[in-house]
């Protein structure tokens, strides 16, 4: 497999006890405790929530001397966390879409694709 697919729907759980939303790797609600979600997948636009300039990216990023990196909310109120497409009139709140993509190749020589962010 030449392919690395890094979460290629973004999914989060809904605490069917009370209603916390939070990322799909906590074993119980960080809430009540409860060990039984609803799964709510990322869907439509999202807003820029924070974003940070990488001037010294990691290795696998090596074709890049820098890129932007952001915090994304959906409508729904999952969160997620990617690459912008570009670095320039970046504002908090402002709307972006996601597009899954070839990111990058890493240090194995493997394709890997992950969830980009967009200006619309
Ligand atoms: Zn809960």
């Amino acid at each position: 497999m030449r392919l690395v697919k890094i979460e290629e729907n973004i999914i989060w759980h809904k605490c069917m006890n009370c209603g916390l939303l939070q990322h799909n790797t906590h074993i119980r609600c960080l809430k009540c405790r409860k060990g039984d979600f609803e799964i709510i997948e990322a869907s439509g636009t999202c807003k820029l929530l924070t974003y940070t300039i990488l001037n010294a990216p990691p290795a696998e990023f090596r074709d890049k001397a820098s890129y932007a990196l952001g915090v994304v909310e959906f409508e729904n109120g999952v969160k997620g966390l990617g690459q912008i497409t570009t670095q320039n009139s970046l504002q908090t709140g402002m709307t972006l879409k996601p597009i899954y993509r070839k990111i990058c190749e890493n240090l194995d020589g493997k394709e890997v694709y992950a969830y980009v962010f967009e200006p619309v």
